[in-house]
């Protein structure tokens, strides 16, 4: 349990590290201090030697005597040569310090005949440890090593810990006490990656919690959608009769413009369930110059009312598998658009063109209206991208996204004389289409 927490573990390595310092501090300096005496009793043996060579004193008890008591040690004068006047091989009389049972003894040879050799007790092991140096030694580092544990356990414990209270929190919205943020080493990393995390959470949290708003919203508006769509189709239909049986022009137009507003609702219902549930798209065999030219005749009175005069050239054998109502929707949606960016009038000009070879049906909608905007060039197949006042930005995105469904492909650009172009191909019915076909735009 102990041993879990850092401080612990910290501290009892430190402690460990501490005691091994200690010993081995100890003995280094035991065998220093051994070593200087050994070299100071050789010195002494030297000395001694010397001094006896010059003054020529003959070895005698007395002389021996007197030496120990000054020396404080055994003193004994041994003859170098045996009797067949060879060097003696026991003892070197070189001022080197040998030990032999529990002594120490050093020979220095007075004169050609005689060497002084002084001996006494090895002393005890961990003699060093009595000494005033060595104690003071060991607590300069007990010191120095109680100052360094107490500086790691401040820099790295205690912000560690100030962290993990912090950790708990990375749900809360209330802002941190993280101080450790600040610092420029690793542990201010980790710092810095928690509050990064942490904000990248509650962001990732936030949007969620939007996105299941949107959902509950879109539910609602996608129920809401189904319920309004009988209602507004019976009033465009009713619209129309009415428009039929109309007794004068202004009851005429009236009638129209509620068939026209109640279509324009129809339509906007319809875009929006596709989006909320795009399902796959029926397949039956069309006529795509047949399928335009009824949305050209189903937006007329928009057109005419907007005052845009239309040219429509058709290929009848350009021919598509498709689903009728979501190809009308698309191509209703670029006329309206085209419409709308040319409020003051001006020429639509529709081509259905079939090009065999290539395997593909293409329809151009070309319009002399403003041109689209370098944003909705890069833009327009997005959902919700608008650049129109009370616009909804769905038009082009769900007609791009039905042309998809379809296998083809819808493509804007602005005409060199300033109007914008929409292209939309679609796989010709029963031709494959080559894979590096070229497109004739
Ligand atoms: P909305 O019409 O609701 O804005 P759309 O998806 O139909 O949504 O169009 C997106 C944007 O593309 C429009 O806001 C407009 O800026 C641009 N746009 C679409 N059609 C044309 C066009 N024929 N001429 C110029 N700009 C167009």
């Amino acid at each position: 349990m102990i041993l879990k927490s850092l401080s612990w573990r910290i501290g009892l390595s430190f402690a460990a590290f501490v005691l091994i310092g200690s010993i081995a501090l100890v003995f280094v300096i035991d065998r220093q201090v051994a070593r200087e005496n050994e070299l100071r009793f050789a010195e002494l043996a030297r000395t001694n030697a010397a001094f006896l060579a010059r003054a020529k004193l003959p070895p005698s008890p007395y002389l021996d005597e007197s030496l120990e008591q000054v020396l404080g040690c055994r003193v004994d004068f041994v003859t170098t040569r045996s009797n067949s006047g060879n060097e003696h091989p026991v003892k070197p009389a070189d001022g080197t310090v040998y030990r032999r049972e529990g002594r120490e003894s050093v020979s220095v040879r007075i004169d050609d005949t005689t060497a002084l050799v002084l001996s006494r007790e090895v002393a005890a092991s961990w003699t060093a440890l009595r000494q005033r140096t060595t104690l003071s030694i060991l607590a300069t580092f007990w010191l120095l090593s109680g100052v360094s544990g107490w500086l790691i356990g401040r820099g790295m414990v205690q912000p560690l810990k100030n962290l993990a209270a912090q950790l708990p929190r990375i749900e809360s919205r209330e802002p941190l006490a993280l101080d450790v943020a600040q610092r420029k080493d690793e542990i201010g990393d980790v710092a810095r990656a928690f509050v990064a995390t942490r904000r990248a959470l509650q962001e990732e949290r936030d949007s969620r919690e939007r996105a299941e708003k949107l959902a509950v919203l879109g539910r609602m508006t996608t129920a809401l959608a189904h319920e309004i769509q009988n209602p507004v189709a019976a009033i465009a239909m009713h619209a129309q009769l009415w428009k039929r049986d109309a007794g004068d022009q202004r009851e005429s137009s009236v009638a129209e413009r509620i068939e026209l507003e109640s279509r324009r609702i129809d339509d906007l219902l319809s875009q929006w369930l596709f989006l909320a549930r795009p399902e796959p798209p029926a397949s039956s065999s069309l006529s795509i110059a047949a399928l335009v030219e009824q949305c050209i005749e189903a937006t007329r009175a928009g057109l005419d009312h907007a005052r845009v005069a239309v040219t429509f050239t058709a290929d009848d054998a350009a021919r598509v598998r498709g689903d009728a109502k979501r190809l009308s929707q698309v191509f209703r949606n670029l006329i309206v658009n085209a419409i709308q960016a040319m409020p003051r009038g001006g020429q639509l000009d529709i081509a259905v063109r079939s090009l065999a070879s290539d395997g593909i049906v293409a329809v151009t909608i070309a319009d002399t209206g403003v041109g689209f905007s370098e944003t909705a060039l890069a833009r327009f197949a997005e959902f919700f991208f608008t650049e129109r006042e009370g616009g909804m930005g769905i038009g082009l995105s769900v007609a791009s996204e039905i042309v998809r469904a379809h296998g083809g492909e819808l493509r804007v650009h602005n005409l060199p004389s300033g109007g914008a172009c929409v292209m939309i191909e679609l796989p010709h019915e029963g031709i494959e289409r080559g894979i590096d076909a070229p497109r004739n735009a």
